[in-house]
C-alpha cells in the first residue's frame, strides 16, 4: 500500500481528506498557500471583533456527521439549527418576510401575497425532495469517464427529464405565482453562484434541504470552529501542515508526479498527491495543460465574483436576524446583469450576517460583527477595483436607511475583500467566488476529475471536482477521493 500522502491546500476539501486518510493508516503531510488553514472557509480576527469570512452557515449536517463516523471521531465543533433560516426584504417595501423552517409558520408570511402558500410549498417540496432523492446516487459516486457518468445518469429516473432542460426560476414559478415567492425562494440558485434563470431546476432540490430535510446550521463560536476542530483532530494524528508554501511548479517520472515545487524551488513528494487547490486552475497553470488555459478557462462559466466587507459596529442592531438577504425591485434585470456589469447597480443586491447575534463573544460588548456579501461581475467584466469604497458606502447607506440605523458613524473596523483579493488569496480564477458554475456541462462527468488524467498518483478534492461547491459538498468530495486513493495501488 502507498504510504505517504501530500495534500496541496488546506481548505475544508484538504484537512477533510487528509484527516480520512491519516485514519486509514496514510502518513500524511499538508501544504497551504497562507499563513492558516481554512480556505474559503476562513475568520478574521480584527480590532476586537471575529468575522466569518466565507462560509457563514451550512445545510446537509448529516454529510458532517457522516465524516466524523468515518473518522471514528465526536464531530470536533459544535452546530446550532438556525430559525427563522433568513429573512428577505424588498427595497421600498417595509414587510421583512421571515423564512422559518416550520410551514405552518412560514405560511403567514405570504398570505397577503400568495394565499394558497401552504398548499403549493407542499407540492414544490414533495418534488424538491424527490428530486433530492432520486438524483444521490448521482451525486454521491465517483466516475472513471464521462461515459460511466451518462449511463448513471438514467438511474435517476425519467420523472426528472424536464427539470433538466427547466431553469430554476421556472422550475418554482410553475407552484407559485407571486414574484414575492418565486424571488424569495429561487434566492437560494444565489448560493450556487449563479442566478435562478440560468441555474437548471434540478438545483430545486436545495429547497428540500432547506425547509424539509434539514435546515440551515451555525457554529457555535463561528464557522471557524469547523477548521480549528478538524486541525486538531489532524495534530492527533500527527500531521503536520506547512504554511506559506505555494507550489507552482511539478517534476514528473513517467507516469507519476515525483514532486510538487514551490515558489523558494523547495521540493515536496510522496506516494500521493492529492490537490485541494482549484482543479480546474491547478492544472492549467501547474500542470501547463492546454485543455485547461487561461483562455480555455475564460471561456468556461464561472460563478459570480464576491464583494465582501467585514464591518466592526459599536452599537447593536436587535431588530437584524442571523442571516438576512436585502432586494431590490428589478430581480430578473439585475440578474441579467450581475455577472457582466462593470457598473455596479446604484443600489446592489447583498446578504448580511451578523455572527454576534448567536455568538456574542464574537463582538465587544454592545457591538456587532456584520459580514456582507454582495455578488458582482468576476475579473473577466469588472477589471479594476478602484471605486470598492464608492460600493461599499453605497451599501452601507441603502442598509442604514432600511434597518432605520445609520451604521455609519458606529463603524470601529471595515475591512473589505474584492474578486481581487479572493483571486490573490486562494488562487480563484478571475476571483470567482464558487469557482466553475453548476451548468449541466460542469458538474458530474464534465466537472474537473477527482482523479489526474496523466499522473496516475494524483487525485482531487474540495469544490472545484466532483459533487460541486458548498462546505456539505466538499466533505462528500472528500469521500469520493479518499475512497478513489483506497483503491489505487501504487503501481
Ligand atoms: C463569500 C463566500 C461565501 C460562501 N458561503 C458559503 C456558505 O454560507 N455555506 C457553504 O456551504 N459554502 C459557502 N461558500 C462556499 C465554500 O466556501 C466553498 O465551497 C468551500 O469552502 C471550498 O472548500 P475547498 O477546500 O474546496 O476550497 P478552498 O477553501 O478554496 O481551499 C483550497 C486551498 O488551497 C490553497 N491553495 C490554492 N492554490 C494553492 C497552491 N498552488 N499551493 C498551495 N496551496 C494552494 C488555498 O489557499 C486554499 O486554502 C462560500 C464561498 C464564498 C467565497
Amino acid at each position: 500500500m502507498a504510504k505517504t500522502v501530500l495534500v496541496v491546500g488546506a481548505g475544508l476539501g484538504g484537512l477533510a481528506t487528509a484527516l480520512r486518510l491519516a485514519k486509514k493508516g496514510y502518513k500524511v503531510e499538508i501544504i497551504e498557500k497562507n499563513g492558516q488553514a481554512g480556505g474559503r472557509l476562513n475568520q478574521l480576527k480584527k480590532d476586537g471583533f471575529t468575522f466569518d469570512t466565507g462560509p457563514s452557515f451550512f445545510s446537509m449536517s448529516y454529510e458532517f456527521t457522516d465524516f466524523a463516523n468515518d473518522c471514528n471521531i465526536t464531530l470536533p465543533f459544535k452546530y446550532y439549527s438556525l430559525d427563522p433560516l433568513y429573512t428577505v426584504s424588498f427595497r421600498n417595501n417595509p414587510k421583512v418576510y421571515h423564512l422559518y423552517h416550520d410551514l405552518k409558520k412560514l405560511a403567514p408570511e405570504f398570505s397577503e401575497v400568495e394565499p394558497d402558500f401552504e398548499a403549493e410549498m407542499k407540492k414544490y417540496l414533495n418534488k424538491s425532495g424527490r428530486l433530492y432523492h432520486d438524483t444521490n446516487v448521482v451525486i454521491k459516486s465517483n466516475y472513471n469517464s464521462l461515459l460511466h457518468y451518462l449511463i448513471t445518469l438514467p438511474r435517476v429516473g425519467p420523472a426528472h427529464i424536464g427539470t433538466l432542460f427547466r431553469s430554476f426560476w421556472k422550475q418554482v414559478s410553475r407552484y407559485f405565482s407571486s414574484n414575492e415567492a418565486r424571488e424569495i425562494l429561487s434566492l437560494v440558485a444565489f448560493f450556487l453562484g449563479r442566478t435562478p434563470f440560468d441555474t437548471p431546476a434540478t438545483y430545486t432540490l436545495l429547497s428540500y434541504t432547506e425547509f424539509m430535510h434539514d435546515g440551515y446550521f451555525n457554529v457555535k463560536g463561528g464557522m471557524y470552529k469547523i477548521v480549528e476542530g478538524i486541525v486538531d483532530e489532524l495534530k492527533k494524528e500527527n500531521v503536520k501542515i506547512t504554511y506559506n508554501t505555494e507550489i507552482k511548479d511539478f517534476i514528473a517520472e513517467g507516469s507519476k508526479l515525483k514532486y510538487v515545487v514551490d515558489t523558494t524551488g523547495k521540493k515536496w513528494g510522496a506516494d500521493i498527491i492529492v490537490i485541494n487547490a482549484d482543479a480546474a486552475l491547478f492544472r492549467g497553470k501547474v500542470f501547463s495543460r492546454k485543455e485547461f488555459s487561461e483562455e480555455k478557462l475564460d471561456k468556461m462559466e464561472w460563478t459570480m465574483g464576491s464583494l465582501t466587507m467585514y464591518l466592526g459596529i459599536d452599537c447593536k442592531l436587535p431588530e437584524i436576524q442571523h442571516h438576512n438577504y436585502y432586494l431590490g425591485t428589478n430581480y430578473r434585470e439585475y440578474a441579467g446583469k450581475v455577472y457582466t456589469s462593470p457598473n455596479i447597480d446604484e443600489t446592489p443586491y447583498y446578504y448580511v450576517n451578523v455572527l454576534s447575534r448567536s455568538n456574542p463573544e464574537c463582538a465587544p460588548s454592545g457591538s456587532e460583527s456584520l459580514f456582507f456579501v454582495c455578488p458582482v461581475p468576476d475579473l473577466r467584466y469588472k477589471k479594476s477595483w478602484n471605486d470598492r469604497d464608492d460600493i461599499v458606502d453605497k451599501i452601507i447607506d441603502d442598509f442604514s436607511k432600511r434597518t432605520g440605523t445609520n451604521i455609519r458613524p458606529h463603524i470601529v473596523s471595515r475591512t473589505i475583500y474584492t474578486p481581487e483579493d479572493w483571486q490573490s488569496q486562494f488562487n480563484l480564477h478571475r476571483g470567482s467566488g464558487l469557482g466553475l458554475s453548476h451548468k449541466m456541462t460542469q458538474i458530474g462527468g464534465f466537472r474537473p476529475k477527482n482523479f489526474d488524467e496523466h499522473f496516475k498518483n494524483v487525485f482531487y478534492t474540495g469544490a472545484s471536482t466532483i459533487p460541486g461547491t458548498g462546505l456539505p459538498m466538499v466533505m462528500i468530495s472528500s469521500k469520493l477521493t479518499t475512497e478513489r486513493i483506497l483503491k489505487y495501488k501504487n503501481q
